[in-house]
């Protein structure tokens, strides 16, 4: 789960993590109250969404008056902001942070990953901060420095002290330097992140040192125990259709193909995916219903893969162990009678209770296409697909 860049700074900032003063503002007027609340004279109105790159997209606007703060934040508020990460459809702008803007002499990277082959959570830093670390990579990988910590003591004030002087620090602020690359450490392992990205960790002209962004990824799995961090999701920043699926307890990934999946375990259906593609067609979604789908719950899965308008064929793949194939064969009898499912549906199912599950559909008196195996399953779907395209208009209309 992704957060804000002023949600992140809040959490931060409570690890000890020195910020600017910032308030968030949905409208312009609140901007400008904002504004008048941090005090001084130069503010930054930021873009809140769920991206990197909002600088270079424009959605990061330096303002020197209430005048202009307010026509900042009226020309960013209702726009679809396009940067490097969004894709060309952009994200909709319906938040904003309003913080003070501070005189910068230096912007460095500081980053933390949790790095697997290692099983540790690790340190990347590298002076030349402000640019996505992917290009920093790129266009000066020696500049990297990196820190992987030992679990069992955490990050010691060496190591945070040592990666601040190869920073190039000086020692003035190294204190204040360290204070936020041990405060970031704490805040990835005490809040179940993924990732922790402070870019750019700025020296400002008048030697303090300040995060100016902040990004923070967290592990899903861990969510039911941060209570505190798991409200701060915005639905509104992710794909409808993975919102709706995690209400469900579904584990969907949408994707672009034309045959939506749905199938249980997730081997399985990364399984499913592949002979799709090698049977010449694009999987729409990746989708786990779990073990011990009840009818219910394959309806709703049903009902997500059908919301995606480009699906043209459903693909049913069960293998019962814990489930049960009459289970499944009843969600999809259900789901093909209450939702009017026009497209073709491809089902295999083996395992537990098969020929039951096998007579449901075939007794069900609609035209489900059956098939022996999940090779099979994937080249039919894929000759169904054919004939819908083929058919076009026609088809949509034999099916009302
Ligand atoms: P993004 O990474 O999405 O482009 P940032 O928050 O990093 O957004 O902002 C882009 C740039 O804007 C920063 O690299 C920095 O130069 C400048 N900036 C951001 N916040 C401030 C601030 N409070 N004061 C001065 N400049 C800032
Ligand atoms: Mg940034």
């Amino acid at each position: 789960m992704d957060i804000h860049e002023y949600q992140a700074k809040e959490l931060l900032s409570n690890f000890g993590v020195p910020i600017p003063r910032g308030i968030v503002a949905y409208t312009p007027d609140q901007a400008v109250y904002c504004a008048r609340e941090i005090g001084g004279n130069r503010w930054v109105i930021k873009a809140q969404i769920h991206s990197g790159g909002r600088g270079q997209a424009g959605g990061v606007r330096i303002t020197t008056s209430e005048h202009e703060v307010h026509a900042a934040a009226a020309d960013l508020l209702g726009r679809r902001l396009v940067t490097k990460q969004t894709g060309p459809q952009g994200k909709l702008v319906q938040r904003l942070y309003i913080e003070a803007a501070v005189p910068i002499a230096k912007e460095l990277y500081v980053g933390f990953v949790l790095d697997r082959r290692a099983e540790r959570i690790c340190v990347v830093a590298t002076p030349e901060g402000g640019m996505e670390i992917e290009e920093i990579a790129a266009q000066s990988p020696g500049s990297l420095l990196r820190v992987v910590i030992e679990p069992a003591v955490g990050m010691q004030g060496f190591q945070a002290r040592e990666l601040c002087f190869g920073l190039g620090l000086e020692a003035p602020q190294i204190p204040d330097a360290t204070r936020a690359v041990i405060g970031a450490y704490r805040a990835f392992r005490d809040l179940d992140a993924t990732m922790v990205e402070i870019n750019p960790l700025a020296v400002t002209a008048d030697g303090r040192v300040l995060a100016l962004d902040a990004k923070m990824t967290f592990d899903d799995n861990a969510l039911f125990r941060r209570p505190n961090v798991r409200e701060l999701r915005d639905y509104t920043e992710e794909d409808p259709r993975e919102a709706d699926a995690s209400k469900f307890g579904l584990n969907y990934v949408g994707l672009d193909g034309q045959i939506g999946c749905i199938v249980n375990g997730a081997g399985l259906a990364m399984a499913t995916m592949d002979m799709i593609k090698l049977a010449g067609a694009e999987p729409a979604n990746f989708l786990d219903v779990g073990g011990g789908a009840s009818p219910e719950r394959v309806a709703a899965a049903f009902r997500l893969v059908l919301s995606d308008p480009r699906v043209k064929v459903v693909l049913v793949n069960i293998f019962a162990g814990i489930n049960r194939c009459d289970w499944i064969a009843q969600g999809v009898v259900q789901a093909a009678r209450d939702q009017h499912i026009s497209v073709p549906i491809v089902a295999r199912l083996a395992g537990t209770n098969v020929d039951e599950g096998r007579r449901i559909l075939s007794e069900s008196g609609l035209h489900i296409i059956p098939a022996e195996s999940l090779a099979d399953a994937a080249r039919k779907a894929v000759a169904a697909l054919g004939d819908d395209v083929r058919a076009g208009a026609g088809s949509a209309q034999a099916a009302r």
